[in-house]
């Protein structure tokens, strides 16, 4: 009896939202399921070190039925959510299941925005999951493979050119770990390249870097990147993203990768729950979490516009937020079933920081002990280092990163670069085995009969998925 009045929260996510509200109901007496399409939770704030190699993937994610498996109340569902029914109290999992739930959080995150551009998508590499991460290595590491083997000087520096796109956090990390890579690292190891061929632009549309930083801090970033040979263009917008490269204003860059760091806006599920949303398509919620009109459905996270009392602006896209309103929430659950009333949240905002290479980063405190304190160069770098270390879940993750920072440190080396990618037109033969991974396919109780699946389609749809196509 006192098992069918168990509580069931079931929490969409597992990632800096997600994993903290299941961790907080570790011991509340509510029946826990995570779902997420991954079945890992991912640092997101050191990916740019992964498509730099010099994190290895594995370093900045941890599964997440690692991190919440061991609690008794909590169950793991790797799948994505199709659809969410608020009056039935239902949603589906791709794949079939539905689960019934008492409590949803919603912690889905975001996804790249192209801003109406979606054709730059194909050319330009947004930088959002560990996939993403390795397709711009293997990509800049390709390149420098392509331009040792180039005999044509103009071309050798084309394919040295690197273009990324928007002169936030991410941009300006990546910006700045591409040319350290670049000439630092790599053109040591090439004997034929220089690091003068190595040309990385970073475009900015507005007239300073780091936007929501101080100004003071912003010139600092653009000093800190120009010593690093970045060639910053502000105030300058990028009008096509092509093969080729990029046209900013009216100028070709023709460059071998273009990596887009413009901006995310909310992951495709808030458009489907039916409920009012901000310009920005982030889910409207109270400022308790809870989604408006909706008390047993919270939204936390990148997902979720939170506006503050007597404040117009959403609180901001980062990690602390939904670490903060997680933990939130799930207080709010175990408060609610004590048939204690809700509380408010509280955002406590401990400061802003970015890093630009080696020794060198901007960071500003807001914390009412500190006061307002700016840092950059070695000092910011350091706290970037610490506080990171701090926040990168798994002891073993953090040894790792760790040891990895200070051997990269004393060698300006990067250990993560391989290319492991089927790379096309390379080999004399096709490689073979099976296709990509079609879980659904491959797992069905009745599988697809394998010569059917194999025998090509007069269009040539349906050809081997043994051969692995370029
Ligand atoms: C490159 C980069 C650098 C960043 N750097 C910083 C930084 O330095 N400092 C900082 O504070 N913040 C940083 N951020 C922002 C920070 O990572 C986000 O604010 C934070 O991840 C938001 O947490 P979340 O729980 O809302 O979403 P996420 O951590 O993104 O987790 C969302 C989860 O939902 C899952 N999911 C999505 N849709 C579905 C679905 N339909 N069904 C099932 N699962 C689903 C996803 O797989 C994912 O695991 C950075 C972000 C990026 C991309």
């Amino acid at each position: 009896m006192a098992q069918a009045e168990t509580k069931h929260v079931v929490i969409i996510g597992g990632g800096f939202g997600g994993l903290q509200c299941a961790r907080a109901l570790a011991r509340a007496p509510v029946q826990v399921t995570v779902v997420d399409r991954e079945n890992h939770h991912l640092f997101q704030p050191l990916l740019y070190q992964v498509a730099t190699a010099g994190l290895a993937p594995g370093s900045i994610a941890v599964p997440v039925r690692s991190v919440v498996g061991a609690h008794a109340n909590t169950r793991v569902l790797m799948g994505e959510v199709t659809e969410v029914d608020l009056e039935a109290r239902t949603l589906c999992v791709a794949g079939g299941d539905q689960l019934a739930y008492d409590y949803l959080v919603v912690a889905a995150g975001a996804r790249t925005n192209y801003f109406g551009n979606d054709a730059w998508a194909r050319h330009a590499y947004g930088l959002k999951s560990l996939r993403d991460a390795i397709r711009i290595r293997e990509r800049v590491l390709l390149a420098f493979e392509t331009a040792e083997r180039e005999r044509d000087p103009a071309r050798r520096r084309e394919l040295l050119t690197f273009v990324v796109i928007g002169g936030g956090p991410t941009g300006v990390e990546m910006a700045g770990a591409i040319s350290e890579l670049g000439r630092r690292t790599l053109a040591r190891d090439f004997h034929t390249l220089s690091p003068a061929d190595v040309r990385v632009v970073l475009v900015e549309m507005g007239e300073r870097l780091l936007a929501p930083f101080d100004p003071e801090l912003s010139y600092c970033a653009l000093e800190q990147l120009e010593a690093l040979d970045v060639e910053v263009r502000l105030g300058q917008r990028v009008t096509d993203v092509n093969p080729r490269g990029a046209r900013i204003e009216d100028e070709e860059v023709h460059a071998s990768v273009v990596v887009w760091a413009s901006g995310v806006k909310a992951a495709s599920l808030a458009e489907r729950l039916g409920v009012t949303l901000d310009r920005q398509g982030r889910i409207r919620v109270d400022t308790g979490c809870a989604v408006l009109g909706r008390s047993d459905v919270f939204a936390i996270g990148d997902i979720a516009c939170h506006i503050p009392e007597g404040e117009t602006q959403a609180l901001p896209g980062l990690a602390p937020v939904a670490i903060q309103q997680g933990r939130h929430v799930a207080k709010q659950i175990a408060r609610e079933l004590r048939r204690k009333p809700r509380k408010p949240f509280r955002y406590v905002d401990k400061g802003i920081m970015a890093t630009i290479g080696r020794n060198r980063a901007v960071a500003q405190t807001s914390l009412p002990a500190l006061g307002k304190l700016h840092l950059s160069g070695l000092l910011a770098w350091l706290s970037w280092l610490f506080i990171h270390i701090l926040y990168l879940i798994g002891f073993r993750n953090r040894f790792i990163v760790l040891f990895n920072w200070v051997w990269s440190y004393l060698t300006y080396g990067r250990g993560a670069r391989l290319i492991t990618a089927y790379v096309a037109g390379e080999r004399a033969e096709p490689e073979v085995g099976p296709g990509p991974l079609d879980i659904t396919a491959a797992f069905a109780a009745d599988p697809p009969d394998d010569d059917a699946a194999q025998e090509p389609a007069a269009d040539g749809a349906g050809a081997s998925p043994r051969v692995r196509a370029p």
